[in-house]
């Protein structure tokens, strides 16, 4: 077990003045903050710009805020029917301005009286034409040590209505802090080696951590946070540098050693198609990383369509050129039989043995399946998460090939990595449509090495993107009977949120009825999450025989699944969907030579962040974008699910943002491991100690275990 060592900084917060065990008891629930540590890491969410006080008088802009200095006016306490509030006027000599407490209005009496001179800082508002101001941030303006907190940047803390209440708000907090920093600034030691410091243009911890607190101009402040951001940043690359050390030296895997027959013969005679670059560059990665006695750990990202699958199945080939099986998991039961049906037509004209382990398959198939595995004489078995259980057991498992990884739980991925034969461990190719720039995708798979399918086959036309209101629902109507008439088909999809199912499956059944009444002439198909699986597929696969000419149906269609005839992706309520989401749906058309379109549909009121990606979606079909703004929106916690990435969560550092930092950061983190794995040596004991430290704090002890 990793612990970090007890160290003054773990003292308890009741030791401050100040604080009893009441205010200790909210600032641990409302805050978490119950060490000094906490205290000194509770960093301000925004810093105001005090410097510019605005005369009273010239203060006409509704929400805007201001500085104000002035004289306070008598207090009121008007009998409202409402509620109970306090009122005040604050005067220089351009103006007043009325202010308002509704809550608090003890602590404001107590505190404040008639005549004394403050600064406040708050937004403006208007009632009847008067300039008023409610809970203003006030301070007398006076020139003891009260002074802390009339700077000229003012750090705003999060706060929470209880800390507010209870004197903890952005001003008792400041001088919490200022006390810990009095008392026992000089105990705070630097966390980073001097030459790292240099070479970086850091300032020290003990300073970057009194300015964040208390920024003498804004300069000092960014240099602050610089430092600060790094610190984190490089903790954490630490830990993935050690992580990927350990799994090289643990995680030993059977080499692949020659390009065979199999192989050779498919690439000369039996490809479908001529390769992009980008296609044969990937296999060449793969090759390389196949080649060694580590296990491989490559993650193909590839835009929908950039076609990923036929990577996959020629690497499948190098495993069984070698004498090894090859399992590949899909996360739904559509796409798996796809991938089947792919391997099949591919792979059986060579003689191979390609078998499918879904829940449906029936008892008979499977125990088949499970003996020709055993006895190998399966080179490929292709299914859904069923593949994990136990019952499933491998001749000699080589490869495993993961689609859509970001589907599946870090353990889940690793899940099928036992059924090879000890020491050792399959190697391992992801594949994933979820593309994430460079620099975060090593951050967030540290111990991953990506490759990037960064080009589409020939020939693909752009796919018409356009955002329609419902008011325009007839001319959509006209346009795809268009297509209809041409041949094509058309995919219609209605969102489905899991809080509001009932709602969503009445839209998706009175969409089908609609499309019956519309397109007589036609037949529609259905499909959704609640219908068993036979259904579905039978449903899937007819629209896939052209059986069935629209299909309408939620996102269960969202990934991977390949009708080249299908021309027109129609989106309901575009607006609830998530960016990467109607990305991944509009992949399901433009798969043929045809031009193909995709309708945003969108109800009256769309927000603002809805807007955007709409807007998105209309103005690129590049994932990369597309991925790169989803993140922007979304925030990487949410867009790659922190917890399912092992992502702690940063209190400074912005992994989006903050690239630079993050690829600096890196470096000195890989070279330091590089140099010093398990970090023994005595010049980096202070690197080590907070290290351990990082793991604790943000619970990462299973990444390095
Ligand atoms: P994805 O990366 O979304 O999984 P697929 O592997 O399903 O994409 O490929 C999308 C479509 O493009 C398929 O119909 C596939 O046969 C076709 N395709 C893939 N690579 C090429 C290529 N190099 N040239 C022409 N068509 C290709
Ligand atoms: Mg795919």
């Amino acid at each position: 077990m990793l612990t970090a060592e007890a160290d003054f900084w773990k003292t308890d917060i009741t030791y401050l003045k100040g604080i009893g065990p009441k205010r200790a008891e909210i600032l641990k629930v409302e805050a978490n903050i119950s060490t000094y540590e906490d205290l000194l890491y509770y960093f301000p969410r925004k810093y105001v710009d005090k410097t510019r006080v605005t005369p009273i008088g010239q203060v006409f802009q509704e929400g805007l805020a201001v500085t104000l200095i002035g004289k306070l006016g008598l207090f009121e306490m008007p009998q409202g029917k409402t509620q109970k509030r306090l009122t005040t006027t604050l005067r220089d000599k351009s103006g007043f301005i009325v202010l308002t407490w509704f809550q608090g209005l003890n602590w404001i009496v107590k505190k404040f009286k008639e005549g004394d001179e403050v600064v406040i800082y708050g937004k403006v508002t208007y009632f009847n034409g008067q300039a008023q101001m409610s809970h203003p941030e006030i301070e007398l303006l006076r020139d003891d040590n009260e002074a802390i907190n009339v700077m000229s940047i003012a750090p705003t803390y999060p706060l929470t209505e209880k800390l507010r209440l209870n004197g903890l708000d952005s001003r008792g907090l400041r001088h919490l802090i200022h006390q810990l920093l009095e008392l026992h600034g000089n105990k705070i030691t630097e966390s980073l080696p001097d030459s790292l410091l240099q070479e970086q243009h850091l300032i020290g911890r003990a300073q970057a951590l009194r300015i964040i607190h208390f920024p003498p101009n804004f300069a000092q402040l960014e240099e602050a946070k610089k430092r600060l951001k790094f610190e984190e940043l490089f903790y954490f690359e630490v830990i993935m540098a050690r992580r990927k050390q350990l799994l090289a030296s643990e995680r030993q895997a059977r080499p692949f050693l020659k390009v065979g027959d199999l192989f050779n013969d498919f690439y000369q005679h039996h490809l479908p198609f001529e390769l992009t670059n980008a296609q044969k560059r990937v296999i060449k990665e793969v090759r390389a990383d196949l080649g060694k006695n580590v296990q491989m750990n490559r993650l193909v990202q590839g835009d929908v369509g950039s076609g990923k699958t036929i990577v996959a199945i020629m690497c499948m080939l190098l495993a069984i050129d070698n004498g090894f099986q090859v399992a590949m998991m899909a996360p739904t039961e559509i796409l798996a039989e796809q991938h089947f049906q792919n391997a099949y037509r591919l792979l059986s004209p060579l003689g191979l043995q390609v078998d499918m382990i879904v829940g449906k398959i029936r008892t008979k198939t499977r125990k088949r399946v499970q003996e020709d595995l055993l006895a190998g004489r399966t080179n490929i078995l292709i299914g859904t998460h069923a593949l994990i259980e136990p019952t499933v057991q491998f001749q000699n498992l080589g490869l495993v090939i993961i689609d859509e990884q970001h589907k599946f739980g870090v353990l889940q991925r690793a899940s099928l990595w036992n059924k090879c034969p000890e020491p050792f461990v399959p190697h391992n190719l992801a594949m994933t449509a979820t593309p994430i720039p460079r620099t975060l995708a090593m951050t967030v798979y540290g111990d991953i090495e990506v490759s990037t399918i960064d080009e589409l086959p020939p020939g693909r036309k752009e796919i018409k993107t356009v955002v329609k209101s419902d008011a325009l629902r007839l001319e959509v109507f006209g346009f795809m009977e268009q297509q209809l008439q041409l041949g094509r088909q058309i995919y219609v999809v209605y969102p489905l949120v899991e809080e509001s199912q009932k709602m969503d499956l009445l839209a998706v059944e009175a969409g089908y009825e609609a499309m019956c009444r519309k397109f007589p002439n036609y037949r529609i198909g259905i499909v959704h999450g609640k219908m068993k699986p036979e259904a579905k597929e039978f449903e899937m696969m007819r629209f896939k025989n052209k059986e069935t000419h629209i299909l309408v149906a939620t996102t269960v269609i969202e990934v991977g699944v390949d009708v080249p005839n299908a021309t027109v992706m129609v989106i309901e309520n575009a607006e609830r969907f998530g960016l990467s989401q109607l990305h991944q749906l509009r992949g399901r058309v433009g798969r043929g030579g045809e031009q193909s379109y995709a309708i945003l549909m969108t109800s009256k009121n769309v927000s603002y962040p809805a807007q955007k990606r709409l807007e998105a979606m209309t103005q690129t079909a590049d994932g990369f974008i597309i991925a790169q703004v989803d993140l922007e929106l979304r925030g990487p916690g949410d867009f790659l699910g922190t917890r399912q990435s092992g992502l702690p969560d940063f209190k400074v550092a912005n992994i989006l943002t903050d690239q630079l930092i993050l690829s600096q950061a890196q470096a000195s983190a890989f070279s330091l491991i590089a140099q010093d794995p398990d970090l023994s040596q005595p010049e980096h004991a202070t690197i080590r100690k907070f290290f351990l430290d990082f793991i604790t704090k943000h619970n990462l002890q299973d990444m390095v275990a």
